[in-house]
């Protein structure tokens, strides 16, 4: 049996219900997911129902949004307390710089003479966290480019002239976020980010993990972050990032995992923490 503990719902930017994301983890033969939307815990009440039904276990998660310049710096969080406040609080904050986000990059592409309206992207969205992926897909359906991946690269990359920056959230803040909340902070997806210079400072915030399995990852990056983990005592975990059947990815639910005495090691520092 294998783990995967970073999948996104229609809630933020994938295209999957919470229980279809479930159904294609049992029939892949997973124990372990995790559910980790952008900014959001609105899917993770139907996630861990579903996973109830069909013995799944689900860990209730998110993927905070940090601002850093030129960088996509994700902060992923692990059994935390949807309850709780001052998460909840940052997050309405964080999502409500996501709408107004969209509008200027509606903006931006409205000077590079592309016409698209705001409420053509938050159609695409669930309303709820909306994000660059639900630009693309909309730039996508109009014609305006061939592909998902066109549509960053010309318009929405950090690089990009489309590109607009999200509510300032710094990355410790967001660790201690996840930690007031109860939670296990992880580092996402560190070699996307190229930003390890933060490791330490995140780590006297709190911090208790290191994404290092990843798509597309070379073996040599595992291996350094493997020492990494070790030289500085935090978890290793790992995931597949995957964002849905219709999402513009090849990537399938179940080809990316990792092993289960990964996911074990999470949970044990979470009964170790309460
Ligand atoms: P946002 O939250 O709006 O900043 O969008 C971030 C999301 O866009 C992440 O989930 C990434 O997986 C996705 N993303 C970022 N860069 C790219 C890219 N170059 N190609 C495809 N997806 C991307
Ligand atoms: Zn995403
Ligand atoms: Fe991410
Ligand atoms: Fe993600």
């Amino acid at each position: 049996m294998t783990a995967d503990l970073h999948l996104h719902s229609s809630f933020s930017d994938g295209t999957d219900s919470p229980e279809e994301l479930v159904r294609q983890a049992a029939v892949a033969g997973l124990k372990t997911i995790a559910l980790t939307d952008h900014d959001t815990l609105a899917g993770l009440e139907r996630a861990a129902a579903a996973g109830r039904a069909a013995g799944v276990e689900v860990i209730p998660g998110l993927e905070l949004t940090t601002e850093q310049p030129r960088a996509e710096v994700h902060i992923l969080g692990y059994f935390i307390d949807g309850d709780n406040q001052g998460l909840r609080e940052t997050l309405a904050r964080v999502r409500q710089g996501r709408i107004e986000r969209i509008h200027k990059i509606v903006g931006k592409l409205k000077k590079l003479k592309v016409e698209i309206e705001p409420e053509e992207v938050m159609a695409l969205s669930g309303q709820n966290s909306p994000g660059r992926p639900h630009v693309a897909r909309a730039l996508v359906r109009k014609g305006v480019v061939a592909n998902f991946k066109e549509a960053f690269s010309r318009y929405l990359d950090v690089r990009a002239p489309a590109y607009v920056a999200h509510y300032r959230l710094p990355p410790a803040e967001a660790v201690r976020l996840v930690r007031q909340a109860g939670g296990i902070p992880v580092f996402a997806h560190p070699a996307v980010s190229n930003r390890d210079d933060l490791i330490p400072e995140l780590i006297a915030a709190g911090l208790r993990g290191l994404e290092v399995y990843y798509p597309g990852y070379y073996a040599d990056q595992i291996e350094y972050y493997l020492d990494l983990a070790r030289k500085f005592g935090l978890l290793v975990t790992g995931g597949s990032d995957y964002h849905g059947a219709d999402s513009g990815r090849e990537l399938k639910l179940g080809e990316h995992t990792i092993p289960d005495e990964l996911a074990d090691k999470l949970r044990d520092e979470h009964l170790r923490g309460n």
